[in-house]
């Protein structure tokens, strides 16, 4: 985890060779896709929560800034193995401590990391600000799918406990949110690029993807952003928003 992104305040509407908004925008998109985890509902909160009760398992052996960084190269390095989410993430727990510790780390310890693990898989479903109320009011105008990332079941059960599903015509969990598979789901959806916006709170998951296919595509950040979410895109290439609450006004509905 990073640190902080701060929220940005107020609207930003382009015009000529920048993002289509407003009216013009609802009336050419088919489809409004939905990114998950910190778009829909709380997430990177309890990844923050377990990194801190982490640093201080580490705290014989390693300072918080060490152990954050330990943490994070040993992500990037199961990435390619373990792909997204909390079982990843415990994994890279487990795998940081006993190398943070030259293999010191004593079994009540590694027990307590498989706890916190299994605890983040029981959190409750916070939905973010704003969802509840805007997510039927796209749904009576747009088709809306989920296009998320991690877990299998933990999405599944984070999907149906947020009570959203009702709202949905179709739901997409991939291992990666990479150009090839948001491609798919467009054939799957029988949408040309054109006619799909994408809202999510990652530049690098939900946002570069789906502009370099020729769709569009609204960024809502959130605080604690995962570094590894980051991504370089002109900021002229799509819209940022303060809240999902925001997201009527910016398609010309109200
Ligand atoms: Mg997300």
């Amino acid at each position: 985890m990073d640190d902080c992104v701060a929220k940005t305040t107020g609207v930003s509407l382009m015009t000529g060779s920048s993002p289509v908004m407003g009216k013009a925008l609802l009336d050419t998109i088919d489809v409004i896709g939905f990114d998950a985890d910190d778009t829909l509902w709380e997430n990177a909160v309890y990844f923050l929560a377990v990194e801190k009760a982490f640093c201080t398992v580490m705290a014989p052996y390693l300072t918080s800034e060490s152990v954050r960084s330990l943490l994070y190269k040993v992500e990037e390095r199961n990435m390619p193995w373990y792909g997204y989410g909390v079982m990843a993430y415990t994994l890279s727990l487990v795998e940081a401590a006993i190398e943070g510790s030259n293999g010191q780390i004593p079994a009540a310890d590694i027990h307590r990391l498989l706890e916190l693990g299994r605890g983040m898989l029981q959190q409750p479903v916070a939905l973010l600000p704003g969802v509840l109320t805007v997510l039927p009011q796209v749904a009576a105008m747009k088709r809306l799918v989920v296009v998320t990332k991690g877990d299998l079941l933990d999405q599944e059960r984070k999907l149906k406990a947020s009570g959203l599903l009702p709202y949905f015509h179709h739901i997409e969990i991939v291992t990666e949110k990479k150009v090839s598979n948001y491609r798919r789901l467009l054939e799957t959806l029988s949408i040309r690029p054109e006619a799909f916006l994408m809202v999510g709170n990652s530049l690098r998951s939900d946002i570069l993807p789906v502009l370099s296919l020729g769709g569009h595509a609204i960024h809502i950040p959130q605080p604690g952003v995962w570094a590894h979410e980051q991504a370089d895109i002109p900021a002229s290439d799509y819209v940022t928003l303060a809240s999902m609450a925001d997201l009527p006004a910016t398609l010309g509905m109200e």
